[in-house]
């Protein structure tokens, strides 16, 4: 059976300053029939790898590793023993066909010629097997007399492919398939490469930035960044439980897959390490110092088959409640509620009023007792309230900014308080934290509303000042308890979006209470359902609208 093997790749290009290295380590097996995606943004390696695997990499970029076609070392070969192994037994489909293509060479000069070469066809059988492969891919045969530039964009990607088939290899590779096609064209490539895989059973390797085309074409998944390997495992797992920061930063900037979420990207540029660390190190929401120097290695994780290069094992659980309950008098406020909460990611925590969310979020916060059941932060006991009152902890961000802030405050006095009550920093360092926060609040900074009584403000103005307090200890975890419930509608969209902007930013862990369900897609990627109490479900927010939708269709 064929196989390609991709053993501990790395590829090193040259640059002014230093050598950079465009691939680290990576190890992949293929075999006949297998699907395979390559994943991550621009610039993360992707398309190196397809070079290599096609021996486009020039050997002194080869830092070392090897490649495999049948167990036979393809980096040793000379050149004239490559070109048999290219076409015959790999093939590659680049993503623009009009700069693939020889703009001067009609379609079947282009399609004929490496038949010729690699099968030693004759002209009139390889023209004849060229038409077959051009029918396959549903073109008509009489384009084969046309000039590239004559083709649509989709035209022009079915005819690579059939060229990318017509040799019969056992291995295909497609660069970035779909990219800049419209979505009902994207549907037929896709369907039409699906078929063809199935059809022949080559080992295809798909290389893209695109989920929805992943998802379609591929069983197993690579995520790289900047050359190395981030996860790996089963592309349904990796799309529904990612495990890597990166992983889940790449999901939530899908609009694909968040079609309903505010989109906003991972945040910061991306900068190379310069001290060997983790790639992802600049940009991650549960970095640690030793992160900065250190580069993790690919290791198993508790899922099913599913691998992950992160010295803390992958995305870390911050929060997590187990069997946790709350009686008022003869009311059961909240029955055996268990949920968990990961670093960086958004959970609504969504019912009707008296559903128990606001009491849960109390008791998550640190701010009310549960009568049992078990809360855990980084995984200690969260105690009354300390997890609340210490930098980086929980904070909680209430419905009413009026009762929640003295109106005897002063703007810097109601922020800057929480700093004061740690004896955090110097007065001028505190201070300057406060202007540093109005600014991201969008609220002025200067002395005059410094000195504003908080009496005076606005409600939009109000509750802008109070997610500045919650974030002044700087929180891993933020509770935002229907905060835009006072608000006019204009003012509320902007107030959601600030949370969602300094979410991104900032990288806490937000769990948003409300009943709005409307305003709880734009923020959240997960939901969870409170009734009477009880915790009802627990999905992502595409499953739980899907599935709603879905009822309400039925419904007469
Ligand atoms: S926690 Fe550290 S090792 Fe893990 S992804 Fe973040 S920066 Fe990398």
């Amino acid at each position: 059976m064929f196989s390609v093997a991709v053993q501990h790749l790395k590829i090193t290009y040259p640059s002014q300053a230093n050598r950079q290295r465009a691939i680290y380590d990576l190890s992949f097996t293929l075999r006949a029939g297998e699907r395979l995606g390559l994943i991550g943004e621009s610039g993360s390696g992707k398309t190196t790898v397809a070079r290599a695997l096609m021996g486009l990499i020039r050997d002194e970029h080869i830092h070392s590793g090897d490649i495999c076609y049948d167990g036979v070392s393809f980096l040793t070969l000379k050149e004239s023993e490559r070109n048999r192994i290219r076409w015959n037994q790999v093939a590659l489909m680049f993503q623009n066909g009009l700069h693939v293509l020889n703009p001067v060479l009609t379609l079947s000069q282009q399609i004929v010629e490496p038949l010729i070469k690699h099968k030693s066809m004759d002209k009139k059988a390889a023209y004849a097997v060229a038409a077959d492969y051009i029918r396959l891919v549903q073109l008509e045969e009489d384009i084969m007399g046309m000039y590239p530039h004559q083709l649509s964009g989709g035209m022009r990607q079915r005819f690579l492919l059939a060229m990318a088939l017509a040799c019969e290899p056992q291995l295909v590779i497609l660069d970035e398939p779909t990219t800049a096609m419209d979505t009902e064209l994207k549907q037929e490539i896709i369907t039409l490469i699906d078929t063809l895989q199935r059809q022949f059973r080559f080992a295809l390797l798909v290389i893209s930035h695109e989920f929805p085309v992943i998802q379609s074409l591929t069983d197993k998944l690579i995520v790289l960044d900047q050359g190395q390997v981030m996860e790996e495992g089963h592309t349904s797992n990796l799309l529904h439980e990612p495990q890597h920061p990166y992983t889940l930063g790449l999901i939530q900037s899908s609009p694909e897959l968040n079609p309903y979420l505010d989109l906003w990207g991972i945040p910061s540029l991306r900068l190379p390490s310069v001290h060997g660390g983790c790639t992802f190190y600049n940009r991650c929401t549960q970095a640690i110092e030793r992160c900065a120097t250190e580069r993790p290695e690919l290791q198993d994780c508790d899922e099913d088959n599913q691998r992950v290069s992160c010295l803390r094992g992958g995305i870390v659980t911050l929060l997590q409640a187990n069997k946790v309950s709350k009686r008022f008098g003869k009311r059961t406020a909240c029955h055996n509620c268990s949920i968990s909460i990961r670093a960086g990611e958004a959970v609504a925590l969504i019912g009707q009023s008296g559903s128990g969310k606001s009491t849960l979020g109390l008791m998550l916060a640190g701010l009310l007792p549960p009568d049992c059941g078990e809360i855990l932060f980084e995984n200690e006991p969260v105690k009354m309230q300390q997890v609340s009152a210490k930098m980086h902890g929980i904070q909680m961000v209430l419905q009413d900014p009026y009762s929640a802030i003295s109106p005897y405050f002063r703007v810097k006095q109601a922020i800057q308080e929480p700093l004061d009550v740690l004896k955090q920093g110097s007065q001028a360092n505190r201070l300057e934290q406060v202007k540093h926060l109005l600014q991201q609040v969008q609220l002025p900074n200067h002395d005059g509303f410094l000195d504003q009584k908080c009496s005076e403000l606005s409600g939009g103005q109000l509750q802008r000042v109070a997610i500045a307090r919650s974030l002044i200890l700087q929180p891993k975890l933020l509770i935002a308890d229907e905060i835009h419930t006072m608000l006019d509608p204009s003012t509320q969209a902007n107030v959601m979006r600030l949370l969602k902007r300094l979410q991104n930013e900032k990288g806490f862990s937000l769990i948003f209470i409300t009943h709005n369900l409307s305003l709880a897609r734009k923020v959240a990627g997960r939901f969870i359902k409170m009734e009477q109490g009880t915790i009802i479900e627990n999905q992502s927010a595409l499953e739980f609208i899907h599935k709603r939708k879905a009822v309400e269709t039925k419904s007469p």
